[in-house]
């Protein structure tokens, strides 16, 4: 094994995750599955790509000038992804979240040193939504620029140009279909986009938690929720200009059951502490692995790390308050 290339910037500690292959979803689907260690990004998520992107684009746009604000409405890890990023360039971030996230995403952007806006959780339609309020603040704020992760597809840019090459890099060329869950869908049009430029051959998939509008988007040209799911950052209720073109060949909808199912034995059988959208994309890969058939080869995104949600999903009296079955280990 050679050892990772010594980096000057820390920067350049963003992508170049490994890939890992997962026995328990391999063994299940008949094929292999592999995931891709997001987490091991210096700020544990899939996000931090899209951060650096979004800045860089900013910048060569002339838009971010030397000691200027970021601000940004999301789920929590873009928010880490470009507290990091913006501490190692010198700007300030400002970062506007739903309060029903993770304590922990919180406690973490405030150890950064982001400054934090919490707002009620409310519909993209309602005004008072945690993206509108990023763009007002944006505006209002001298020197800021609006990241906008959901139609910036500097998003996007950042997994065609380094999380699908890196892909199908590791996987030699040989891999037959890539799936993922979408939030902003930064990853599964960028992925997708990506590996197309490879090879055409390769299967995209969405996978889509329940609540979320994009399954009967692909299935049938309706953008149409059913259910809810307590997954962080994955859901999408439209088409975002990071969508649009998106690649999609066939769609799966998965339970946060089987995404919980996924995660406690990721965990306990092979010692990968993650968060629900990676146990879900790991119950989308088997789905697609199943379809595709025997001895092909599938990949997908292990998001973040389970440590951002000790006080949920790994917390038994939390799970039993939304009605989900708590981990065996969790149960005493
Ligand atoms: N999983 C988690 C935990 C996330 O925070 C996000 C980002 N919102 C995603 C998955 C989805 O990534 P994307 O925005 O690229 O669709």
């Amino acid at each position: 094994m050679t050892a990772p290339e010594p980096r000057r910037d820390t920067l350049d500690l963003i992508g170049n995750t490994p890939l890992v292959l997962l026995r328990g979803p391999s063994a299940a689907a008949g094929c292999e599955i592999w995931g891709k260690c997001e987490f091991a990004n210096p700020g544990a998520s899939v996000k931090d790509r899209a951060a650096l992107w979004i800045v860089r684009d900013a910048e060569a746009r002339g838009t971010l000038l030397p000691g200027g604000t970021i601000v940004e409405g999301t789920a929590g890890n873009t928010g880490i992804g470009l507290a990091l990023v913006a501490n190692a360039l010198g700007y300030k971030t400002v970062i506007v979240m739903p309060e029903t996230q993770s304590r922990e995403k919180m406690d973490t952007l405030r150890a950064l040193g982001a400054e934090l806006v919490l707002v009620p959780a409310a519909p993209f339609s309602n005004p008072g939504h945690f993206v509108h309020t990023s763009r007002r603040l944006a505006e209002e704020t001298p020197g800021a620029v609006w990241a906008n992760q959901f139609d910036n597809i500097a998003n996007r840019k950042a997994h065609i140009e380094s999380t699908a090459p890196e892909i199908w890099e590791q996987m030699e060329g040989r891999i037959d279909g890539f799936t993922c869950a979408a939030g902003t869908g930064g990853t599964i049009a960028g992925v997708g986009l990506g590996l197309k430029e490879f090879d055409p051959s390769v299967t995209i998939a969405l996978t889509d938690p329940h609540g979320a509008a994009l399954y009967n988007y692909y299935a049938c040209g309706e953008l149409k929720a059913e259910g809810s799911s307590v997954a962080e950052g994955i859901g999408q209720g439209r088409i975002t200009a990071n969508l649009d073109g998106a690649p999609i060949d066939t769609q799966f909808r998965i339970s946060d059951e089987e995404g919980l199912e996924w995660v406690a034995r990721l965990l306990a059988e092979e010692g990968l502490c993650l968060g629900l959208s990676s146990g879900i994309n790991v119950a989308g890969a088997v789905a697609l692995g199943r379809k595709l058939g025997t001895g092909t080869r599938v990949a997908t995104i292990l998001c973040d790390t389970g440590f951002r949600y000790l006080s949920t999903l790994y917390n038994a009296d939390w799970l039993k308050t939304k009605g989900l079955p708590v981990f065996p280990w969790l149960a005493q």
